[in-house]
C-alpha cells in the first residue's frame, strides 16, 4: 500500500469558485464518509495558506496585489498552499503519493492575468518551490481538463525541464498554435467523445514521454469539466476518472518511482465530485475498496 496524502482546508470548500459547477466541499466530504481516513495510510493534511514569497515565483507583484483585493484571495492561498504541502511532502518522501482539492482553477493564470476562475497558477507553483528547497528539478503535468492549460504553458514554454501533455483539442474553444506553444516537451492532444476513446487518448500518447522525458514526480490535473454533466466536453460519465487515476498511477508507479499529485478543483457537479473522489484517493493508497465495480 501506498502513503497518501489529501490536502484540503475548509476554506476550499466553503469558498470555492462554485458558478464553474464546483462540487468541492461534497467531493472532500464524501472520502470522510466513506471512511478512507481510517486507514492508517491515508492522512488528510489540512493546507496551509501559501506565503506572497511563494506566488511571486511565478506571478507579478501587480497581479498579486490585484487578487489580494478579490473575494478569491484566501481561497486562492490555502489552494496554492496545499501544493505546496503536498509537492515538498512528496518530494521528501514522507509520503508516496497525494490528491489536492483546491477551491479555484489555476491553469489559465499567466504571470499578471488570469481567466476562468484561476488566480495562481495552482499546479504551476509545486515546481518553483520543489526547486528553491532543492528536491528535484524535473517535472511533468499531465492536464486532462476540457481546456487547453494556457496559463501553465505561457510561464513554463522555455523550461526544458517541464513536460507538458495538455488534452485540449476538439473543443470548440479556438486556440491558436501560437497559443499552444508547442515543442519538444510541450504537447496538446485531443479529447475523447466518450469514456474509452479519452482512456485510450491518454493511455496512447503519456506512458512513453513520461518514460523517456524520465520527471522525479508526475503532476496530473484532473479537471472535471469533461463530465457529462459539467460545462467543457460534457463527454465523460463519473467511471472515467477512477480510471485515468488508475493508468495515471501506474505510470507514476513504472517510471517516477510513484511519485504523483493529483490537483483537481471538482469543477463538476456534486453528485458526480462525490463518487469520484473516494475513488482517486482509493486508487492511490492502494485500498482496494470498491475493486468490485
Ligand atoms: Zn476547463
Ligand atoms: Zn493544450
Amino acid at each position: 500500500m501506498k502513503r497518501t496524502g489529501v490536502f484540503y482546508h475548509d476554506i476550499c470548500g466553503k469558498e470555492a469558485y462554485s458558478s464553474l459547477a464546483m462540487g468541492v466541499e461534497e467531493g472532500f466530504k464524501s472520502i470522510q464518509k466513506e471512511g478512507l481516513f481510517s486507514h492508517p495510510n491515508v492522512t488528510w493534511f489540512e493546507s496551509e495558506p501559501a506565503t506572497e514569497e511563494e506566488i511571486a515565483r511565478l506571478h507579478s507583484q501587480q497581479w498579486i496585489d490585484h487578487v489580494k483585493q478579490t473575494q478569491w484571495w484566501r481561497v486562492s492561498l490555502y489552494s496554492v498552499g496545499g501544493m505546496i504541502g503536498a509537492t515538498e511532502k512528496v518530494l521528501k518522501g514522507e509520503i508516496d503519493n497525494a490528491l489536492v482539492i483546491a477551491g479555484v482553477g489555476g491553469h489559465h493564470a499567466h504571470r499578471d492575468n488570469a481567466w476562468g476562475g484561476c488566480y495562481f497558477n495552482v499546479i504551476g507553483l509545486g515546481i518553483p518551490h520543489a526547486r528553491a528547497k532543492s528536491l528535484g528539478r524535473r517535472f511533468a503535468i499531465v492536464d486532462t481538463d476540457t481546456h487547453h492549460a494556457d496559463g501553465v504553458r505561457d510561464l513554463y514554454k522555455d523550461d526544458e525541464d517541464m513536460l507538458h501533455i495538455c488534452f485540449c483539442d476538439t473543443f470548440s474553444w479556438v486556440y491558436n498554435s501560437d497559443d499552444r506553444m508547442e515543442s519538444n516537451t510541450k504537447f496538446c492532444f485531443p479529447h475523447g467523445s466518450s469514456d474509452e476513446e479519452e482512456i485510450s487518448n491518454v493511455e496512447r500518447e503519456v506512458p512513453d514521454r513520461i518514460k523517456e522525458f524520465k520527471p522525479e514526480l508526475l503532476f496530473w490535473l484532473c479537471g472535471m469539466d469533461t463530465h457529462q454533466d459539467s460545462y467543457g466536453t460534457a463527454a465523460l460519465t463519473e467511471k472515467a476518472y477512477p480510471e485515468l487515476a488508475r493508468i495515471i498511477k501506474q505510470i507514476a508507479d513504472e517510471y517516477c518511482g510513484g511519485k504523483l499529485i493529483v490537483k483537481t478543483c471538482c469543477n463538476a457537479p456534486p453528485h458526480a465530485t462525490r463518487y469520484v473522489m473516494p475513488r482517486i484517493v482509493d486508487c492511490l493508497a492502494e485500498l482496494g475498496k470498491y475493486s468490485e465495480e
